[in-house]
C-alpha cells in the first residue's frame, strides 16, 4: 500500500468519524432533552463523563467499521474494473489492438463503468481497422504499381518475337499503353490525395455553372454508354451556379460518373439528378448496377479499398477517397444508398456560397 491510499484512508475515516460523531450527539442530545423530562432522571456529572467516554469509543468503532466496509466496497466495485480498463489501455498503448474488455454484469451498480468499456472497445475496433488500412498502404502501392509494370513487360517481351501478326503487334503495343495509363493514373491520384491530405492543394473558389459541368462530365462516358447500351437519365437543373473549385468539384463527378458507368452492366441504367435551393445544391449519381453491400459500404471511401474485385483491374480503389476528400474540403456532404443487386446512389450536397444572386449573370 503506498502513502496516497494510506493518507486515503485516513481522510476517509475522518469523514466517518465526524459523521458518526455528528450522528451520536445529536442522538445523545434528542435523548436527555426529552427522557430526561419525561422519566424525571437526573444526570451526575460522573455518569455524564463514562457515557461520553463509552460514546466516543463508540463512535470510533463504528467509524472503523464504515471505513472497512467503504473500503472493501471500493476494492470490489471501482478498483477492479479500473484495474481492467487500465491494463486494456497500456496494451493499446503497446500496439496490440486486439484487446477488447468483457462487459460487466447487467446487475452491476456502478452503470457508468459498460459505457466506458463499451467506448474503449469502440475505440480499440477503429484503432485495429486504421492500423490495418495503414499496413494495408505500403502493401497496396507496392502491389498496385508491380501489376501494371509486370504486365508491361511481358507485352514487351512479346513485342520482341520476329514473326508477330499485325493483329497481335496492335494489341500489345494497346495492352502497354493501357497499363501505363493506368500507371500514370495511380501515380497521379496518390499525388494528388497526398496533396489533398496535407492540405497542399488550396481550393480556388469562383463563381461557375455547376449544371454545364455535370452535363460535360456526363458526356465524357458517351463512348461507354453507347458501348454497353446503357440508359441515361438527365433530370439537371438549369442554371445552377455554385462558388465553388470547379476543378476539385470535376474530379468529384468525373469518379462517381466513372464508378456508375463501370459497375451497371449492359443495358442498365445511369442517372443524374441535380437541383439546388438558395443555400444548398444537390447532386445524386443512381445506377442499376450490382449495388454495395453494408460491410462494403463501410470501407469504400478508404484509400486503396475496392470491394468488387471483378472491376479491380479498371481501378486502383483510390477514386472515392479522393471524392470524399474533395468534398470535405468544399464542407459538403456524400452519402450512399445501396441495394445489392438493384443498385447506388451517391448523393453530394454542397454549399453555393456567396454570389448566388449572380446567377445566369455570366
Ligand atoms: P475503384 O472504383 O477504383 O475500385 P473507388 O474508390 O472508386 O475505387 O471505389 C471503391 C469501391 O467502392 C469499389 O471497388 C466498389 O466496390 C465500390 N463502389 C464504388 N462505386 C460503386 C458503384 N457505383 N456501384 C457499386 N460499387 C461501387
Amino acid at each position: 500500500m503506498n502513502y496516497k491510499k494510506i493518507l486515503h484512508c485516513i481522510n476517509n475515516w475522518f469523514v466517518f468519524f465526524f459523521l458518526a460523531a455528528f450522528v451520536v450527539t445529536c442522538c445523545t442530545m434528542l435523548f436527555i432533552t426529552t427522557l430526561s423530562e419525561s422519566l424525571d432522571i437526573t444526570f451526575t456529572e460522573k455518569n455524564i463523563s463514562a457515557a461520553a467516554k463509552l460514546t466516543f469509543g463508540n463512535v470510533i468503532l463504528i467509524s472503523l467499521i464504515f471505513t472497512i466496509i467503504d473500503a472493501v466496497r471500493r476494492k470490489l466495485m471501482i478498483d477492479r474494473p479500473t484495474k481492467r480498463i487500465i491494463s486494456a489501455g497500456e496494451k493499446i498503448t503497446d500496439g496490440n489492438f486486439s484487446v477488447r474488455i468483457e462487459p460487466l454484469s447487467e446487475s452491476y451498480p456502478y452503470e457508468s463503468f459498460n459505457s466506458i468499456i463499451s467506448c474503449f472497445n469502440k475505440m480499440a475496433e477503429e484503432l485495429s481497422s486504421v492500423e490495418t488500412l495503414r499496413t494495408d498502404f505500403i502493401a497496396n502501392v507496392s502491389h498496385e504499381l508491380k501489376t501494371p509494370l509486370a504486365v508491361m513487360q511481358n507485352y514487351g517481351t512479346m513485342l520482341q518475337s520476329p514473326v508477330l501478326s499485325d493483329e497481335k503487334r496492335i494489341e500489345y503495343a494497346k495492352g502497354i499503353t493501357d497499363n501505363s495509363r493506368r500507371l500514370a493514373s495511380l501515380i497521379t491520384n496518390i499525388l494528388k490525395l497526398n496533396k489533398l491530405e496535407n492540405q497542399q492543394i488550396f481550393p480556388v473558389s469562383h463563381h461557375y455553372d455547376l449544371s454545364e459541368q455535370l452535363c460535360q462530365s456526363l458526356l465524357q462516358f458517351e463512348e461507354i454508354w453507347e458501348q454497353k447500351n446503357i440508359e441515361i437519365s438527365a433530370d439537371i437543373e438549369d442554371g445552377i451556379y455554385i462558388s465553388s473549385d470547379s476543378e476539385l468539384l470535376s474530379l468529384v463527378w468525373n469518379n462517381l460518373l466513372s464508378n456508375a458507368f463501370k459497375f451497371t452492366e449492359n443495358d442498365g441504367k445511369v442517372s443524374v439528378f441535380l437541383s439546388a435551393d438558395s443555400e444548398y445544391a444537390t447532386v445524386r449519381i443512381s445506377d442499376t448496377g450490382c449495388g454495395i453491400s453494408s460491410e462494403t459500404g463501410k470501407y469504400i471511401f478508404e484509400k486503396f479499398y475496392q470491394g468488387d474485385t471483378s472491376h479491380a483491374t479498371q481501378g486502383n480503389g483510390l477514386g472515392l477517397a479522393l471524392v470524399k476528400r474533395v468534398v470535405d474540403i468544399m464542407q459538403g456532404e456524400i452519402a450512399v444508398e445501396s441495394e445489392v443487386g438493384k443498385g447506388s446512389t451517391f448523393t453530394v450536397r454542397l454549399r453555393r456560397g456567396e454570389n448566388i444572386g449572380l446567377e445566369k449573370a455570366d
